[in-house]
């Protein structure tokens, strides 16, 4: 894809620190230092070709689109929107100063069409791209944006099958790319040993730098007698493998090894990212030389991997998907993986443990630093301490973070808060922007994986309640409703996480600049954005949404 390289900038691009702005406005200048920073080679996956994270999730269709996309923002009047068209700039509107600065839609495709090879043929024609979820809108905060998110998903794991703790209990997953690399310290920050699969090596190597793997191991044999050692000793340790999970998971069959957890985050949701077995310098060459051959591989590596899973789960292992569509890529290469009753063989991560924090309108809430100065990090770490003292996970999250989560890029913390909280934190921390307790204005936003952001029938919104898994209108509404409310940038994707033609999703961004208005638009954005979740949830009949409705006066037509 030689066009990707052409136009790239001569100096390497990392996000621009500091007060001093290079746009009209603090959030035209926000928007252009977030994808910087998505693209800052310390973030992104593969710098070169604008990959941030997730397979081929992009933050511009290229580098001339991203040149003009930078040129654009630079010249933003304050009553002006830029709109982008899959990674490309293509309008500029008068709208007004409370409108958003940036409106983005990418991948999306008409229903009847929105399949993987349709979106790869345009991709390859320059007339598309793909946008993952943060990728492309804007807001990927590198791993440690899915860091507190499988953090807790694994404490729920605990809390139901292992009594509290992964305390002397080995988890076994695969991928250390941008997401999938939070696995295993989300592991070991519940005391867990954790083994983790990945075939490429400099990978491996990478998150054991980073601090996110303890150790790599030299071979099978290797890695599973660390992990039985720290086992024994119920420590938390995470071990490196350099291999490929389709090979591995079924050897540990075949030793009866006890798996106590078994997930996966491969990039399976798209067959060109997931790596066949093989020789990696062959498969990789393949995937040049005959895409085709590449992918029926790789969906027979994936029949292989997705088997060994439920096998793993029949000898006694608790089973989980973590949101990848390996079972639903399964399933179209042959393997049976639901039930006489249309239910998944394993459950996804979302219905067995995150949908009652979606029913309260939690999710992955997140801030960055514009300053680039990680004291405003934990100067906020303290202010959320103090708002809010009788939340223990949170307190046992933030503490955690502190101790163990390196800031990569600019500094930002996730922090899933739900309905209410979520505007009454966007005011503080708009208050300490204006006290000058923090040195610049701060990016309040979250992952399009939130309560009521995603339609995604294999991931968020699997086996809802009331059959809706597939109803797109809710996305749809969410973006709208952000729009209408003031956020600052408002993007509208298709594909994140599962792939094209599996999920349609929106996302938000809005950034505390400190002056009074903007608290104004804070409560009404960081309200309504999670509002959308629990009308979801509540529509959809589930009764903790319902419950908080009432409780906290979210307002449902019909309703008494
Ligand atoms: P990524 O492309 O950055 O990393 C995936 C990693 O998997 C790569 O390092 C790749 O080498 C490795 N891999 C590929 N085939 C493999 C195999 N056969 N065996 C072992 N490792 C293999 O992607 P990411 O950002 O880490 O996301 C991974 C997947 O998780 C994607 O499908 C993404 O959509 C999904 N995802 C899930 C969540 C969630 O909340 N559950 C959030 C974000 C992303």
């Amino acid at each position: 894809r030689p066009m990707y390289y052409e136009y790239k900038p001569s100096e390497i691009v990392r996000a621009q620190h500091g007060p001093e702005l290079r746009c009209k406005t603090w959030e035209a200048e926000a928007a252009l230092r977030m994808l910087e920073n998505n693209l800052d080679p310390a973030v992104s996956l593969v710098y070169d070709e604008l990959i941030v994270y997730g397979g081929a999730g992009r933050a511009a269709r290229n580098w001339k689109e991203y040149q003009t996309i930078v040129r654009t923002l630079k010249t933003l009047a304050p009553d002006e929107t830029m709109l982008v068209q899959s990674g490309k700039a293509v309008g500029v509107i008068r709208t007004w100063a409370h409108a958003p600065r940036v409106l983005i839609a990418n991948s999306n495709l008409v229903p009847a069409w929105s399949t993987q090879e349709y979106f790869d043929e345009l991709d390859r024609q320059g007339l598309m791209m793909y946008g993952q979820m943060t990728a492309g809108s804007w807001i990927y905060i590198a791993t440690q944006g899915i860091l507190q998110g499988t953090y807790e998903t694994l404490a729920a794991v605990a809390d139901r099958h292992f009594s509290g703790t992964l305390a002397g209990t080995i988890t076994v997953t695969a991928g250390l790319g941008g997401m999938s690399g939070a696995q295993p310290l989300a592991v070991t920050m519940n005391d867990g040993v954790c083994l983790v699969i990945e075939p490429i090596d400099a990978r491996v190597k990478q998150k054991v730098r980073e601090g996110y793997v303890d150790e790599q191991a030299r071979d099978l044999a290797h890695a599973l007698e660390l992990c039985q050692q720290y086992k024994a000793e119920r420590k938390g340790y995470s071990v490196g493998l350099t291999g490929n999970a389709a090979t591995v998971l079924p050897q540990l069959l075949a030793q009866s090894f006890p798996v106590d957890v078994v997930t996966d985050q491969t990039s399976a949701h798209d067959l060109m990212d997931y790596i066949p077995e093989g020789n990696l310098d062959e498969v990789l060459q393949l995937r040049q030389d005959n895409p085709a051959e590449f992918k029926r591989r790789a969906l027979q590596s994936i029949v292989k991997h997705c088997q060994a899973i439920i096998d793993l789960q029949a000898a006694g292992a608790v089973a989980l998907d973590y949101g990848n569509n390996l079972r639903g890529q399964a399933e179209k290469g042959g393997l049976r993986v639901r039930d006489e009753h249309g239910q998944f063989l394993y459950p996804g991560f979302v219905p067995a443990y995150i949908r009652p924090l979606f029913c309260e309108g939690k999710g992955p809430f997140r801030w960055a630093a514009l300053s680039g100065d990680p004291q405003d990090i934990l100067r906020i770490d303290r202010a959320l301490l103090e708002t809010f003292p009788e939340n223990r996970m949170l307190r046992r999250w933030i503490e955690k973070a502190q101790a163990k989560v390196p800031f990569i890029g600019l500094p930002a913390r996730v922090c899933w808060l739900g309905y209410g909280e979520r505007a009454k934190f966007g005011l503080i921390i708009n208050d300490l922007v204006a006290r000058g307790e923090v040195k610049a204005p701060i990016v309040i936003g979250r992952d399009h994986l939130d309560c009521g952001s995603v339609a995604s029938p294999n991931r968020e919104t699997e086996g809802m309640q009331d059959g809706s898994d597939a109803v797109a209108d809710w996305p749809l509404l969410n973006a709208l409703a952000n729009c209408a409310s003031g956020a600052d940038w408002v993007s509208l994707h298709n594909g994140g996480g599962v792939g094209i033609g599996n999920s349609t999703h929106a996302g938000m961004v809005i950034v505390a600049t400190g002056t009074p208005e903007k608290a104004e638009q804070l409560k009404r954005v960081l309200t309504t954005d999670p509002g959308m979740g629990i009308f979801r949830h509540a529509d959809a009949g589930y009764e903790l949404a319902q419950q908080v409705a009432r409780e906290r006066g979210v307002k449902i037509p019909g309703w008494k």
